[in-house]
């Protein structure tokens, strides 16, 4: 079988960078291991699909950090507000929400994904389903694709394979072999935007309970760190999206050093601490009979303030009339700067994306060929390239795709 461009991978990286080369003309196949496309597509944003984010080019930069400079030709390529205009003249409006996400109106995944295989086999995609790409060989004019079924030849290849999370999705990090085979560095894929396990075992009597919205302090190795949002407590520690956004850093320091990292908990931060201490202390006067948790409960939920007390005060029965200044002290310092310590990330496998990949030094930023082997390009999260929650990856899916799938069909 013979074709121009060979996309590996129909995720909604490869789904953009079919797209985009088929607009251009070229011949495109797509080659998936599984029998459907997108099918970790589906499940994003709880199957509503935050697809992208508000914000200019530069505000995406500045969101992405230390791979922002190399992603910015791919954002001018597809921008975000491409990506909703993308959409919407196909039938899938978008609206944002409050904190700048923005999804489908129909808040269904499943549109999006069939919005984009429609728009691909409507300009002549092809897709091979249920072939697993073993090996990519390259010839001196073309690449020999050898899959469970076929060999196919293809004059330019896309990666698209995804990262090493999720692997029941079909991203089980094949895509770093078969880059390795033409000699790329992979940058070790860690977990990340992933819960956090803690030493403390306290929060995993807590399992399933969330709060709406904590801030979060790290500090380690002479770097600082803040996120803030909601928080869920999990089996063996913390997690949501405050803890999604702060695992993203934490990950790179827990895979390199045996240390916990130390990180302290606002819990009620829309409330400083003066005022947060008045009003206790007006609680406390008005209800001198109540156990500690009796008053924490009109601040937060039922169980956690019940957690708060036991944390302060053991099983020992205290009225906050007879409660000492240290220990008004200490309760006020739980609730504002409650300390945890993190031990390691979630596994791989329960991770939202994969942080690591596909050395960025080694793809041209400005067309995401390979700087290794020519007409061989990469896009999505194979790439060691990733972003904060918010729809900040699949813009990198949607950008990365394009600009792929437009520089191979123009070579
Ligand atoms: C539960 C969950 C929720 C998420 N929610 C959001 C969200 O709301 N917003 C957001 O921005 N991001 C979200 N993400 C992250 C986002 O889904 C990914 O960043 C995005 O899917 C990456 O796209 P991709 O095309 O690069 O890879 P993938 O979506 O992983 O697609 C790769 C494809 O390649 C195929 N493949 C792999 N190896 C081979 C092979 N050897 N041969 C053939 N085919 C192969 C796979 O089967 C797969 O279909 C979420 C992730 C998860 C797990």
């Amino acid at each position: 079988m013979e074709t121009q461009i060979c996309i590996i991978g129909a995720g909604p990286a490869g789904l953009t960078a079919a797209i985009f080369a088929a607009q251009r003309r070229a011949q495109v196949l797509v080659v998936e291991r599984n029998t459907t496309a997108g099918r970790k597509l589906l499940k994003t944003g709880r199957g509503r699909c935050n697809l992208t984010h508000t914000g200019s080019i530069d505000d995406f930069v500045r969101a992405y950090g230390s791979c922002g400079r190399f992603l910015k030709p791919a954002l001018y390529a597809f921008p975000p507000q491409q990506v909703r205009d993308f959409f919407h003249s196909r039938n899938v409006p978008t609206q944002e929400e409050k904190d700048g996400c923005v999804f489908p109106v129909s808040n269904k995944a499943s549109d999006v994904c069939k919005c984009l295989l429609d728009a691909a086999q409507g300009l002549g995609v092809v897709f091979l389903y249920g072939r697993h790409t073993e090996h990519i060989t390259a010839n001196q004019h073309s690449f020999e694709i050898r899959t469970n079924k076929e060999t196919i030849f293809s004059r330019a290849v896309i990666l698209a394979t995804g990262g090493a999370s999720w692997p029941m999705t079909g991203s089980t990090g094949d895509g770093y072999r078969l880059a390795a085979d033409f000699g790329h560095s992979i940058i070790a894929p860690k977990p990340a935007l992933c819960p956090l396990v803690t030493e403390e075992k306290w929060p995993g009597c807590l399992q399933g309970l969330g709060i709406p919205n904590v801030r979060i302090r790290a500090a380690a190795e002479g770097r600082r760190w803040e996120s803030e949002g909601p928080l869920m407590f999990t089996a063996d520690g913390i997690g949501g999206p405050a803890v999604f956004d702060l695992s993203r850093h934490l990950t790179d320091i827990l895979s390199h050093n045996e240390k916990p990292v130390p990180v302290h908990i606002d819990w009620l931060p829309e409330l400083d601490s003066q005022v947060l201490e008045n009003r206790l202390l007006a609680e406390f006067t008005t209800h001198p009979k109540k156990e500690p948790a009796g008053i924490l409960s009109g601040f937060l939920p039922r169980q956690m303030a019940q957690q708060m007390q036991t944390l302060l005060l053991g099983n020992e029965k205290v009225l906050v009339s007879q409660m000492s200044r240290l220990q008004r002290k200490n309760l006020l310092n739980l609730l504002k700067s409650c300390p945890l310590t993190i031990v390691r990330t979630a596994p791989l496998e329960q991770a939202t994306i994969t942080r690591g990949g596909v050395s960025r030094n080694e793809i041209d930023p400005t067309t995401m060929e390979s700087r290794l082997q020519s007409n061989l390009f990469f896009a999505g999260e194979v790439i060691d390239a990733d972003g904060p929650c918010g729809g900040y990856n699949l813009q990198i899916a949607w950008s990365t795709g394009a600009l792929s799938g437009l520089s191979a069909a123009k070579k």
